[in-house]
């Protein structure tokens, strides 16, 4: 409950000093619900925040040119300090990175599918493979838009309509499979750090993993980046991301074809229950 409680700020200056993520979030949300409903009249800070925004992803890309020679390093002395045992660990760590995705998708969407669809989750998948495999060859749920709401449309049935709005939000704020990356990758940090986390961190984790999700642009990589905001919030090293940078392509291939699937799975539904109610 205090977690809850302390994610208002009542300093949006200190917490932005300390680094308070979750509390970063909750007052931008804020600022942004005031610039919505205020329209024109705050157009200036708008343009000011998005140009902002510009800003910090050119030197994100300038930094991330010097990422490979960093993760190398990184990891040459991981192995070098642990032996082959940092090597074990990562691959457990992709390992449960892939049981992760595989469950939500094998579970959560099949499950959800066919509660509240009344649909057939094999069906689904029959359809949308295509623009799975799309969105695992480019890792960018940006990039596979066209594609995904091609085959919904097109193998699922699912209407212009539905498609063009769900699936274009989707691909913007709805990134689980990037939020199941975050939540492993802070945990697995904290094993390599030796620094034990606390059912309140778990809480704070998946709290802050969803938010960061909704943060992530639909191209390739950025989920690592938002990972500091999750490694900051509950006080890990935020030099972990390197030990997983190595690593990390495979991975975002496969999240995102799961980041898309969430984005078809709820047209589906939408869609599966539009069209009964229809034929009533
Ligand atoms: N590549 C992912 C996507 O486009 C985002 C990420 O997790 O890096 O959906």
């Amino acid at each position: 409950m205090e977690t809850i409680v302390n994610i208002i700020p009542t300093n949006p200056i200190s917490s932005m000093a300390a680094g308070d993520m979750l509390q970063l979030i909750a007052f931008a949300v804020f600022i942004g619900i005031g610039l919505a409903f205020l329209g024109e009249k705050t157009q200036g800070i708008y343009s000011l925040f998005e140009q902002a925004n510009e800003i910090l992803m050119l030197l994100v890309n300038f930094i991330m040119k010097t990422a490979p020679y960093g993760a190398f390093a990184l990891i040459a002395s991981a192995i070098g300090g642990a032996g082959l045992d940092a090597v074990g660990s990562m691959g457990a760590y992709m390992i449960t990175v892939i049981l992760g995705l595989i469950l939500h998708a094998g579970l959560t969407y099949s499950l959800i599918i066919w509660l509240l669809g009344r649909a057939n989750p094999i069906q689904f998948y029959k359809g949308f493979l295509p623009a799975m495999s799309v969105a695992f060859s480019t890792a960018s749920s940006s990039a596979t838009l066209p594609v995904s709401m091609k085959t919904a449309q097109e193998n699922l049935g699912v209407s212009k309509n539905i498609s063009s709005f769900v699936q274009p939000l989707g691909a913007t704020i709805n990134m689980d499979g990037t939020a199941v990356m975050q939540a492993t990758a802070a945990v697995f940090i904290s094993q390599v750090y030796a620094i034990p986390l606390e059912f309140s961190d778990i809480i704070v984790i998946i709290i802050t993993a969803t938010l960061a999700s909704i943060g992530t642009a639909g191209v390739p990589g950025v989920g690592l980046i938002m990972l500091a905001m999750v490694l900051n919030q509950v006080g890990l090293p935020v030099e972990g991301i390197a030990l997983i940078i190595g690593i990390d392509r495979i991975l975002d291939m496969l999240r995102t074809a799961m980041n898309i699937t969430g984005d078809a799975t709820c047209a589906y539904i939408i869609s599966e229950n539009d069209k009964r109610k229809k034929a009533i």
